[in-house]
């Protein structure tokens, strides 16, 4: 990467790990994917269970199989579907540790996430003992208002399409506020501080991951 981009986001990114450790949460710079998943694999105990939110940053980072690997029991399974995928979305309120990345963070360290199910959003806020959440340089936005619109215009469009759904974004790649049965923009929200019953760790990575 160039060295004035990589300068950049270095110190964008380092703003936002320290505004996040003002408001109670865990947080950590680390300069790429691969540093990302040492950190996920030192954060997380190997007798820990664990769940999960869909994620392209999970995928890409490609640290599922090496948690399981490892002996890490996987309470989400991406294969099920229907009544046994919302009832291990009900079981991964009760892990250990829930993964996920988010829509937006703020460089005042602020964290905005939109969801349809709202299993993410919920896991993310109360329930698991610990929430692990990874955040590449493309989630970083100014303030709480380009959050918001990051969530809605970038990241809900691109998961909507990933998740085959019939919306009007999947066609226009714009949101319309749909009131389509299919919409995944159900549930907003916006973590300002530590949660109280959750311990909570923010890993930036100076990569881009995901939406
Ligand atoms: S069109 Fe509907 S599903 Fe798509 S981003 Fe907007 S509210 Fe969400």
């Amino acid at each position: 990467m160039d060295e004035n981009k990589k300068w950049f986001i270095e110190e964008r990114a380092k703003r936002a790990v320290e505004a996040l450790k003002k408001n109670g949460i865990s947080a950590y710079y680390v300069e790429d994917a691969e540093a990302a998943r040492r950190k996920v694999l030192e954060l997380v105990d190997p007798k820990e269970s664990i769940g999960f939110g869909g994620s392209m940053t999970l995928g890409e980072l490609g640290i599922l199989p090496l948690l399981e690997e490892r002996g890490n029991r996987l309470i989400t399974r991406l294969e099920a579907l229907g009544a046994e995928r919302l009832r291990q979305r009900r079981e991964a309120l009760h892990c250990d540790t829930f993964l996920t990345s988010t829509n937006a963070l703020t460089e005042d360290g602020r964290l905005v996430n939109i969801d349809g199910t709202a299993n993410r959003v919920a896991s993310m806020v109360f329930g698991p003992k610990k929430v692990v959440v990874i955040a590449g340089y493309n989630k970083l936005v100014s303030n709480l208002e380009e959050a918001l619109k990051r969530a809605r215009e970038v990241a809900a469009p691109m998961n909507a399409k990933r998740l085959k759904v019939k919306t009007p974004c999947t066609t226009t790649g714009v949101c319309s506020d749909c009131r389509s049965a299919d919409r995944i923009c159900n549930v907003t929200t916006i973590i300002d501080r530590k949660p109280g019953a959750v311990d909570m760790y923010v890993v930036v990575v100076g990569d881009s991951l995901g939406y």
